[in-house]
């Protein structure tokens, strides 16, 4: 047994067994019996496989991008690939001394370095690289498959990882997640907000834990204190039971609550919309009594495939989502890439700065083509009139006449092609940096709703990148200046009589619930799990109340006072921590598809 601090990113308690997914996994140095001699073999053949595929595919890449002689060393590699010296080595290791296939191969390799370190040649001595390159590759790959067959064969799975990006996380089996550890990560990046969606904990921070875990090993990841314990006790693991047990009792009143009106105790109303990225999302939300869709994440359909998601496969999502909510609004993101997102047909496109680079809109706007197709997709799926459109990152307003003609040239082609589509789609733009913030009375008469995204108004107001965990004391978002911008987007929203929303994470922490209202805000879109919570929290509150206490908090002149009087207001701490605390994976699945 072995604990681990680290931070707490996404509350919530699970135990598990654990899949290190990126650079992490170590190899494991065991023997196999006559048995598994065969599954290693054809284990091994896959790998030489993709390993060669992989080689070629970027030996014709490189050809085509810097010629011939580049290349080469590519063809080299995958020469060292079908060395039958070096295979014939490997499968001997694997069939008669039944040593494991990563073991194996490890073996065999530096067996060959060193031979050709104490070679005279010097061409020989340069190749010593790529023979570590080709390991690397080949490994890369052993572990990729034994990854995928342990994550098709177990249930109750824990992901580690060094970071997890979005194109890690689209292939993950996600129903089986019963929580994430990583080493790096803040509390906005995208693990963060996938871990919250799915109602599971997040430990972040952690780097130890990787050098001594492997693959399959027990592990409790409790999200409430930052805590990871590796292979625990039958102690710790009975009081892990205890507590799910209590929780699921919570959960269990907590959903009663899904029925009732969302209105404060004076009797004023306010629409609870949910953050979606699935359909599954929609069903989680539908069943914790969301009234519509604040924000539905698309990046799923141009991440880790080939070729962007095509017009009729996104418009039948989208219209699915849309006639799922029903008379209630869905507004559609378009592709919010770059970033922490990398865009398909184009991995490791990577930029000094991704998140002050070509990210979002941006991309959009230098893909028309990519960018109008999905922009015809959501246009059609809004044919009954309930699906609005909203465009992430907007810095400035030539962007948005920009998005205007698109849409026009759009609905030109649907109309000149026969489709149906909603010609009066409202049009929205999302306030994630200052400059459109500040200047948000240019951008109001412009279009026909505004929602606030938090999570990127944080980094950008402060310079602190979301998802750096080093640097997560500095992201703030009760500083003095976010809230003075989140209040004057809303005063400025109402003078402009135009619909203003949040939907960052703040909009889904009910120890902000006060504040947000407060300061005008009534729509709040959230994932699933935090519905319920806010909404007992605008049920108990008056909102007189609410506007004294943001009268209050301006004045105070630092996050940490303003927290402090959060603090002393929200007293209740345990309800506090099980209030934010998601519903540990406790959403049922709904029958109402
Ligand atoms: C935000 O920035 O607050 C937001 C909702 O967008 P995302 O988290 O997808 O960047
Ligand atoms: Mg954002």
């Amino acid at each position: 047994m072995k604990k681990y601090k680290g931070l707490k990113i996404s509350p919530g308690i699970a135990g598990g067994h654990l899949c290190i997914i990126n650079s992490h996994q170590n190899i494991e140095h065991n023997k196999i019996s006559h048995r598994d001699v065969k599954s290693e073999l054809e284990q091994f053949r896959t790998a030489l496989n993709e390993t060669e595929k992989e080689l070629s595919h970027l030996s014709a890449q490189v050809t085509k991008e810097l010629g011939k002689d580049e290349a080469a060393i590519f063809q080299v590699q995958q020469m060292m690939v079908k060395d039958p010296y070096f295979l014939n080595q490997i499968e001997h290791k694997i069939s008669i001394d039944l040593k494991s296939l990563g073991w194996s191969i490890e073996e065999t390799l530096e067996d060959a370095y060193r031979t050709m370190q104490q070679l005279d040649d010097s061409y020989f001595r340069e190749r010593i690289n790529d023979f570590r390159d080709v390991t690397h590759r080949l490994l890369k790959h052993i572990l990729a498959s034994e990854r995928q067959t342990f994550l098709e064969t177990h249930k109750d799975i824990v992901i580690a990882a060094e970071n997890l990006l979005p194109s890690h996380t689209v292939s993950l089996p996600r129903n089986k997640i019963v929580a994430f550890i990583t080493e790096h990560g803040g509390l906005t990046g995208h693990a963060a907000i996938l871990a919250r969606s799915l109602g599971v904990p997040l430990v972040s921070g952690i780097s130890e834990l990787f050098k001594k875990a492997k693959i399959g090993d027990e592990v409790i990841v409790n999200g409430y204190y930052g805590e990871v314990i590796l292979n625990p006790t039958a102690k710790q693991y009975k009081s892990l039971q205890r507590i799910k047990s209590i929780i699921r009792e919570r959960v269990k009143e907590r959903k009663k609550i899904a029925r009732l009106v969302t209105k404060t105790k004076d009797g004023e109303k306010v629409l609870l919309l949910a953050n979606i990225g699935s359909f599954q999302d929609a069903k989680d939300a539908m069943q914790m009594g969301a009234k519509g869709v604040g924000l539905y994440r698309t990046e799923m359909y141009f991440l880790n495939r080939e070729e962007p998601a095509s017009e009729d496969e996104q418009y039948r999502d989208y219209k699915r989502i849309a006639d799922y909510f029903y008379p209630d609004p869905v507004v559609i993101r378009t592709m919010d890439l770059g970033g922490d997102k990398f865009q398909a047909g184009k991995p490791g496109q990577k930029e000094p700065n991704p998140y002050l680079g070509c990210r979002a809109i941006r991309i959009s706007l230098r893909q028309p083509e990519i960018f109008k197709t999905q922009i015809r997709a959501i246009l059609r799926a809004g044919v009954s009139g309930n699906v609005k459109i909203m465009f992430p990152m907007i810095t400035c307003i030539e962007e948005v006449h920009e998005i205007k003609k698109i849409i026009d040239s759009a609905k030109k082609e649907l109309k000149k092609s026969n489709k149906k589509y909603d010609q009066k789609m409202p049009v929205g733009i999302m306030v994630e940096v200052p400059s459109v913030a500040i200047d948000i009375a240019s951008y109001l008469p412009n279009v026909d709703f505004i929602s606030v995204g938090t999570n990127d108004l944080v980094q950008y107001t402060l310079a602190v990148d979301r998802g750096n965990e080093s640097i997560s004391n500095l992201y703030q978002p009760l500083n003095p200046s976010v809230l003075f911008l989140l209040n004057h987007i809303s005063q400025q929203a109402r003078l402009f009589k135009k619909e203003a929303s949040i939907c960052g994470e703040m909009a889904g922490t009910s120890r902000y619930t006060d504040l947000l209202l407060g300061m005008g805000y009534r729509n709040l879109s959230m994932s699933a799990p935090f519905l319920l919570h806010v909404k007992m929290r605008i049920r108990s509150i008056n909102m007189k109340e609410t506007t004294d206490i943001w009268e209050k908090m301006k004045t105070l002149t630092s996050a940490s006072k303003i927290e402090d009087f959060i603090e002393k207001h929200f007293s209740d701490s345990l309800d506090a921590m099980m209030l934010d605390s998601g519903t540990s994976g406790e959403v049922e699945q709904n029958d109402n598809t």
